[in-house]
């Protein structure tokens, strides 16, 4: 079957000069992927009339689907409306419904005192060659226009709103609009050995897989996603390939998997974690509470995660965690035998059957010859067992602050396992 292509274009001048991050194209890329839908280009231009034309013309030529954001406030600078209205030969009339709307928002919603402006009003104006795409948290709707057998729909800028309408609006109509192939994708996330090393361990397997069958890898800090993503117009003869595929997959990599799912590692950490009923507790030197902010990201962390410490100063780890001057003054702020007593320091304050404690040199200064900048002690354990390692990166500081939390979780989650330390 053949793949059902679509192009993104996303519009704005702060996306060429880096002011803004495009996350529209990748997680409208997500969703289309999700669909069956393949991406064929993402194109960033600026809010410039010849661009954006020309960005059309050239789009549509390769893909019948194309999804535009951006352009569409209420500034001068925002030409996407106008625009669209010309090339697609319409006039500006206005949307009774988007206007009642605009009207809901400014006196309901955010309460702007004073009359309505001019140009909010003109949020409520579309070619009338479209069909609108109610916007419910937004001024600007989003337009549908159908040219040549080619689908273009043009959306707002605003994450959320683009967001709200290709879920409820966009994502719906084009599933019965086009008849996309199935398409699935299975997950291992691993650590522990790098890409090349696990690539070479894979050279066969990649070889056999049917054509229908891409492997992709994944790698990033130190873990490496494979993901296997097949394609058919036989969904339920899909299913059955693509899983003894991936129970191959799975089978060749055992020794480093952390999970046969897409999960990040404080998702599997906390699905460990409420599994056992059990909770854990932080006290952090150079990770600075960003083990802390990794768990409490996951909703509904209070279940597992008690609390942290965050023992930066030395005279902290004395006072709050109990760590002796002498042993600080003999082992080296950056020691084994300091993590080791600020994790049962921080189980004598916080009720936690587990706890997590770093001590590191995270750069780009302070590091000696014993312990270099990207050096750090990580201490995991309970009131019964602890378990240390050393780690070292040779990264800038905010990659390695990043790594040595990451490296915590994985010791915790080996711990919790009862596997041997890496
Ligand atoms: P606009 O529809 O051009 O008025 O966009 C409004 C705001 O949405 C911009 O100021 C950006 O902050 C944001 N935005 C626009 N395009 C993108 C994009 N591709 N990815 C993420 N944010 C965006
Ligand atoms: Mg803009």
């Amino acid at each position: 079957m053949e793949k059902m292509l679509a192009t993104i274009i996303t519009i704005g001048d702060e996306l060429l000069i880096g002011q803004t991050v495009d996350t529209n194209s990748a997680w409208i890329a997500q969703e289309l992927n999700k669909a069956g839908i393949w991406v064929h280009r993402r194109v960033a231009v600026g809010d410039d009339r010849d661009a954006i034309w020309s960005a059309l013309d050239e789009e549509s030529k390769h893909a019948p689907i194309i999804l535009i954001t951006g352009g569409l406030g209420p500034t001068a600078d925002d030409i996407t409306k106008p625009l669209l209205c010309e090339y697609f030969g319409g006039k500006l009339v206005v949307d009774q419904k988007t206007l009642e709307h605009v009207y809901y928002l400014f006196e309901k919603v955010f309460r702007r005192p004073g009359p309505m402006l001019e140009r909010n009003l003109k949020q409520a104006e579309v070619p009338d060659v479209c069909t609108v795409l109610f916007n419910r948290v937004g001024t600007a709707p989003g337009m549908w226009f159908e040219k040549n057998g080619v689908v273009f729909v043009s959306m707002p800028g605003v994450p959320q709103e683009m967001k709200g309408l290709m879920t409820n609006e966009v994502l719906p109509r084009l599933k019965t609009r086009f008849t996309a192939p199935a398409i699935e994708h299975r997950t291992v996330f691993t650590i522990g050995a790098g890409e090349s090393y696990i690539a070479e361990r894979l050279t066969q397997f990649e070889a056999q897989l049917p054509s229908n069958m891409k492997l992709a890898y994944l790698p990033s800090y130190g873990m490496v996603r494979l993901r296997l993503t097949g394609t058919s117009s036989d969904p339920v003869a899909l299913k059955k390939s693509i899983d003894d595929q991936f129970a191959t997959l799975c089978s060749k990599v055992e020794d480093v998997t952390v999970v046969t799912e897409d999960l990040t590692m404080e998702e599997y950490i906390a699905r460990l974690l409420r599994e056992s009923g059990k909770t854990v507790a932080t006290a952090e030197s150079c990770t600075g509470g960003t083990i802390a902010q990794m768990l409490t990201s996951i909703p509904g962390s209070s279940a597992f995660f008690k609390g942290s410490v965050i023992s930066y100063a030395v005279s902290v780890k004395e006072s709050v965690l109990g760590v002796p001057g002498s042993l600080i003054e003999s082992e080296g702020v950056v020691s084994e035998a300091v993590v080791t007593q600020m994790l049962k320091g921080v189980l004598d304050q916080i009720d936690a059957d587990y706890a997590i404690a770093t001590s590191g040199v995270m750069g780009p200064d302070g590091g000696t010859e014993a312990i270099p900048v990207g050096a750090a002690w990580i201490a995991v354990g309970s009131r019964e067992r602890v378990r240390t390692k050393l780690v070292q990166f040779r990264y800038q500081r905010s990659l390695n602050t990043q790594l040595t939390a990451i490296n915590a979780l994985n010791q915790l989650r080996l711990f919790i396992k009862g596997a041997p330390a890496e």
